[in-house]
């Protein structure tokens, strides 16, 4: 059966790189009834990012994305499930030494006692003559008796992968095709560093195999060095998986996505009151898409649909606006309350309402969210588009609105409407229904000239959100308020 995983490494937080990898992984697993693991590939520590598990791990949990194999996060620590474990690199370490001694003990790995210098010399000579910069293969041919001499005097080395020479590897990829390397273009691999962890490139090996995998599937920075890792699981003599490489996501500059033009970690799209959902949807889009070339599905639709000769070979351009678009789809559609509650932390942290009015205001805060989704793209715009149903200046948007407002008609229309106000105890659905009829009724002015200019009244603005609701929002105060503020 299919067994898949998501193995990032702890150095950051996590990227809308590394989510839609989780996703597709997910997504694959989904469709297939197989398992979708999360492995913590840490054997870096050098890029060790303190939390950056925990970050992981919520994340996911954020967007919906969940292994059922791996670490979880209970009661705050974390905790791992499933029957292969541990998950966690660094607590695989015996593992990985076990099988590199295999690998030296049959040749296929060598001691390297070379210093950073001398590789560093190596590395610019041939740089000089215009050569891709490579080991230069000095300790391929130490014996194993001088070198476990060196080593039991003390001196630094590491283990390197032995690969045979002007060989061609070739394996098949899902999105790909087959592709061929030579070895000789491909670096004698360090396995086990100096401070004797291993590289990702061992430690991926065995644990893809002793977990199972079935189908790799990552980023195409992978691909490259996916010709020492097929050798690597012939050396050991194990099935080599299926090898998925997703195309880079990029920049509008078509670059590949980076830090530098702005958020690209998941929880900035959090921060911004972006649902997961249409994160999910939108990302999923990007490197595949649906048969019927469909955007708005969910993730079940998206795991039924789902297959490798739709990724594309080429990369993506991760565009915002689309996903504004997907994003204020979902919140049309979101259930009220579950967007009231997920929309107040903004109104909190935009200093609108405070945490201890929260419960008096949630009634508010349905109303403003209500008439504001049609109007948004995230939730922290909500905050500021509700800016429209409190204080009581109004700012008049243009001449247009201006030129409305200068109206003959309309100073004493507004008058007739503010007493109408005033005479009732509050603003509630049913006033609010009927107040402009009883307007109309009284001063004969009805349709565009009695609707418009109250409306600019009120807001400063001829469109906009349902005006029965907004003076509901508003309440009987601040429309009184706002009605003197604009008549003065
Ligand atoms: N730890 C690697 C990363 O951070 C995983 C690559 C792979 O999936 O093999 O991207």
């Amino acid at each position: 059966s299919v067994r898949v995983r998501f193995a990032p490494s702890p150095t950051g937080w996590v990227h809308i790189g590394g989510l839609r990898t989780a996703l597709y992984n997910y997504l694959f697993a989904k469709k297939n009834e197989g398992t979708y693991l999360l492995r913590i590939e840490d054997t870096d520590r050098t890029r060790y990012v303190e939390g950056a598990i925990e970050n992981m791990i919520e994340a996911m949990k954020w967007a919906g994305v969940m292994h059922t194999e791996g670490p979880f996060i209970e009661n705050g620590k974390i905790v791992q499930k499933g029957g292969y474990g541990p998950y966690i690199q660094s607590e695989r370490l015996d593992m990985y030494n076990e099988y590199v001694n295999k690998l030296i003990d049959e040749n296929k790995a060598y001691y390297c006692f070379c210093s950073k210098e001398r590789l560093d010399e190596v590395r610019a000579d041939q740089k000089q003559k215009g050569l891709t910069p490579k080991y230069d293969g000095h300790c391929r041919d130490l014996s194993k008796e001088d070198a476990l001499k060196r080593i039991e005097n003390g001196e630094e080395y590491v283990v390197r992968l032995k690969l045979p020479e002007n060989t061609d590897i070739s394996f098949e990829d899902a999105v790909r095709g087959k592709v061929t390397f030579n070895t000789n273009d491909v670096d004698d691999q360090v396995l086990i560093k100096t401070d004797g962890f291993p590289t990702y490139h061992l430690a991926v090996i065995v644990d893809d195999h002793f977990m199972g995998i079935t189908h790799v599937i990552r980023g195409e920075e992978w691909l490259s060095s996916t010709p020492k890792h097929v050798y690597l699981y012939e050396a050991f003599g194990w099935d080599v998986p299926t090898y998925v490489h997703l195309p880079n996501i990029l920049n509008s500059d078509k670059k590949k996505l980076s830090k530098r033009q702005g958020d690209v970690a998941v929880r900035d799209f959090e921060k911004k009151g972006y649902l997961p959902e249409a994160l999910i949807n939108y990302i999923a889009l990007l490197g595949w898409s649906p048969e019927d070339n469909k955007e708005i599905m969910t993730v079940d639709e998206m795991a039924e649909s789902f297959s490798f000769e739709r990724v594309s070979k080429s990369g993506s351009v991760f565009d915002v606006n689309k996903l504004n678009w997907v994003n204020s789809h979902y919140i049309k559609e979101k259930d009220l309350d579950e967007l009231s509650e997920l929309s107040t932390p903004f109104f909190i942290e935009q200093g609108i309402i405070k945490e201890k009015d929260v419960n008096d205001k949630k009634e508010w805060i349905k109303l403003v969210v209500d008439l504001s989704r049609e109007y948004i793209n995230m939730l922290s715009e909500i905050p500021e588009f509700s800016k429209r149903f409190s204080g009581e200046a109004v700012q008049i948007e243009n001449d247009d609105a201006r030129e409305m407002i200068e109206l003959e008609h309309v100073y004493d229309m507004l008058q007739v409407f503010k007493t109408k106000v005033n005479e009732t105890d509050e603003i509630n659905e049913e006033f609010a229904k009927k107040v402009m009829k009883m307007v109309q009724k009284e001063t004969g002015i009805k349709g565009k000239n009695l609707f418009m200019p109250t409306r600019v009244a009120l807001s400063g603005q001829s469109h906009g959100p349902d005006l029965v609701k907004s003076l509901i929002v508003m309440g009987k105060e601040l429309v009184i308020k706002r009605i003197d503020y604009t008549l003065e």
